[in-house]
């Protein structure tokens, strides 16, 4: 795997530094959980196909439960699985007492229907907040089990001390996993939200004015410096894979100069997603113990 240089420079959001914080309060609970009511926190994930970079993804959120003392179980499927066998493994978890969070690991094979699998996970152990019934309580304000990348963010924010209320906001990406969810919460924080596409004309035009740039376009680079304010919060959320590299959508070396903080591609945004997902999943055990 990638080598991580130590983060020394104070304008870089280290997301392994906050993520360990996240986890030790997790790993904390989750001892307390397991001596209160004799369960420990289970999670199940269901990976399908051959997907290099997803096979990584999964085995890290494998190694983070381990970490902090929840049970983790490992579901694999062929590239060429039918959607009925994945629904149909979901209806089981969903039904098994001692699992409390379900992940299924995206992208799904392409003939397969993403939102068609789930919708079928049970809302409670939706511990990646895709559910319509998560996503719809998250529209409108209360928020229960969100996907993890935004609160990720979220909890970077706060990490910082940064009030989002009043700040422009601009998100680059309007997909349901990252750049929807993101402007959402956003907003639910009373932040002035715009939110830029594959189709927004004149993207510079809308980037420069952000207080937080929040950037999830899956295009290396694709942020340069003359499109950041000066001062400026980015959030580089985009992976691209190259020659057994990951790369952000943001010119790092570039944007760096300009801004007052930005999380690195790798080791910004990554482990803090990872890190709530282990929250969620404890959250979920605690829900279903009924506390
Ligand atoms: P997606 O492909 O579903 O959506 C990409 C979005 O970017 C779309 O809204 C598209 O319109 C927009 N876009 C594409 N090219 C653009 C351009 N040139 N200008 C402006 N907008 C453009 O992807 P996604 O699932 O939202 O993920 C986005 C990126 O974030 C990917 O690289 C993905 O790997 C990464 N990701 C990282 C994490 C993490 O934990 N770090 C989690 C989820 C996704």
């Amino acid at each position: 795997m990638q080598e991580l240089p130590e983060v020394t420079d104070p304008r870089v959001i280290d997301g392994r530094k906050i993520a360990q914080g996240i986890e030790a309060e997790v790993k904390k609970e989750v001892d307390a959980f397991v001596k209160r009511r004799s369960i420990r926190p289970a999670l199940a994930t269901i990976l399908a196909g051959e997907h290099p970079p997803s096979k990584l993804y999964v085995k890290l959120k494998h190694w983070a439960c381990k970490r902090v003392g929840i049970v983790s179980e490992d579901h694999k499927f062929p590239q060429e699985t039918k959607q009925e066998e994945i629904i149909g493994l979901i209806e089981v978890l969903n039904k098994r007492p001692e699992i409390h969070g379900i992940l299924v690991q995206l992208p799904l094979p392409k003939h397969i229907d993403e939102r068609a699998v789930m919708m079928r996970i049970a809302p409670v152990k939706d511990v990646d907040g895709f559910n319509p019934l998560n996503m719809g309580k998250m529209l409108i304000g209360r928020e229960g089990f969100v996907p993890c990348t935004p609160k990720g963010i979220v909890r970077a924010l706060s990490e910082f001390n940064i009030d989002p209320q009043g700040k422009e906001v601009v998100v680059v990406g309007h997909s349901n996993v990252v750049g929807k969810p993101a402007a959402i919460m956003l907003l639910n924080r009373n932040a002035t939200v715009r939110v830029c596409h594959v189709y927004t004309k004149d993207l510079k035009s809308h980037t420069k004015e952000a207080d937080i740039l929040i950037v999830a376009a899956g295009v290396r680079g694709l942020i340069k410096a003359d499109m950041v304010k000066e001062g400026a919060i980015v959030f580089d959320v985009g992976i691209t894979w190259q020659d057994e590299r990951v790369y952000g959508d943001v010119d790092f070396d570039d944007v760096l100069p300009r801004v007052k903080l930005i999380s690195p591609v790798p080791g910004g945004v990554g482990p803090m997603t990872i890190a709530i997902l282990m929250e969620h999943t404890l959250a979920a055990a605690k829900m279903q113990a009924g506390e």
